[in-house]
């Protein structure tokens, strides 16, 4: 069964991005979360991306034939049997046109690698957006609208997870940062939160999904506190009603029934041939206020004390 985040992947894969600016951000992130290098002694430096997530491929494809067209791209997929999962790879033949792509992305400067921070991709707002949707596509997760609200990016590097964690942090985000074996994880736990950064990569649907849920969850909460005080109201009345006829049995045991002033005899009697009713209906039974009923039968249960 494909998940909600798959979901969200294929959806976002087919969003477009026309900015070359925001197509160089997502394409940074998207190889930073999960791209390695690859040498080849002869031929330099060359890149292989894997992704879950065919869709994802597809679209890491796709920006690097945008970015350049020289580049040596081929694809290939690898079953895993043993987790029933395929992983797609995208693989980036090594060659001239790698080392002014990878400058191109930041991953190079000066002819050596930068294992730091993208942070001049990200001057625009527009490119921020686009960068974290391409985090989210190369790592990321969100919990289905129906359970907890959680979504996640993995990063493979201590220096992406920080720059990721800094980033969300600096648009407001109430984000997390926790390692988990060898990779860094982002995390957001609030519902709001989740919603913001969905809306902003641009997956607004999957933002009104769990909008909806929520609003759901929430309506089935208010519903159960409801029913929970109702049924703890009838369970107390019931009890008050149970304690009442064994007063009452008491009384009629000890022969004290027929002595008892006539207001109260009335209500005995009235209550021994309606022990499920509530003390309103028994009230309005004796044509007397709620009040004057509570009233009497505290006299009655005092009285059965007595005995
Ligand atoms: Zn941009």
């Amino acid at each position: 069964m494909p998940s909600f985040a798959s979901d969200v992947k294929n959806a976002l894969s087919r969003t477009d991005t026309e900015r070359v600016c925001c197509q160089t951000a997502e394409l940074a992130a998207l190889l930073r979360m999960g791209a390695s290098m690859v040498t080849d002694g002869a031929h330099g430096l060359g890149l292989r991306f894997a992704a879950d997530n065919a869709a994802v491929a597809r679209r890491v494809l796709r920006l690097l034939r945008t970015m350049d067209e020289a580049l040596e791209t081929s694809v290939a997929m690898e079953r895993r049997p043993q987790l029933r999962r395929r992983t797609y790879i995208v693989n980036i033949a090594a060659g001239a046109a790698v080392a002014p792509l990878l400058t191109r992305l930041g991953f190079l400067e000066g002819g050596t690698l930068r294992a730091g921070t993208d942070m001049a991709l990200l001057r625009r707002k527009c490119c921020r957006a686009a960068y974290l949707r391409g985090a989210f596509l190369g790592g990321g997760s969100v919990n289905r609208p129906e359970a907890s609200c959680h979504l996640e990016l993995t990063a493979r590097s201590a220096a992406m997870g920080r720059a990721l964690h800094t980033l969300l942090r600096r648009l407001q985000f109430p984000v997390g940062l926790t390692d988990r074996r060898d990779t860094y994880v982002v995390y957001l736990k609030e519902g709001d939160a989740v919603m913001d950064f969905l809306a902003l990569i641009g997956a607004e649907e999957a933002a009104e999904e769990i909008e909806v849920a929520r609003n759901l969850k929430e309506v089935r909460a208010q519903v159960n506190r409801l029913v929970n005080v109702e049924t703890a109201n009838l369970q107390r009345a019931v009890d008050a009603a149970a304690q009442q006829c064994a007063a009452i049995a008491r009384l009629a045991a000890a022969g004290r029934l027929s002595a008892l002033p006539e207001d109260l005899r009335e209500t005995a009697e009235m209550r021994r041939a309606h022990p499920e009713i509530s003390m309103a209906e028994l009230a309005a039974l004796c044509h007397i206020s709620k009040s004057g009923m509570s009233h009497r039968l505290r006299r009655i249960c005092a009285m059965a004390e007595e005995v």
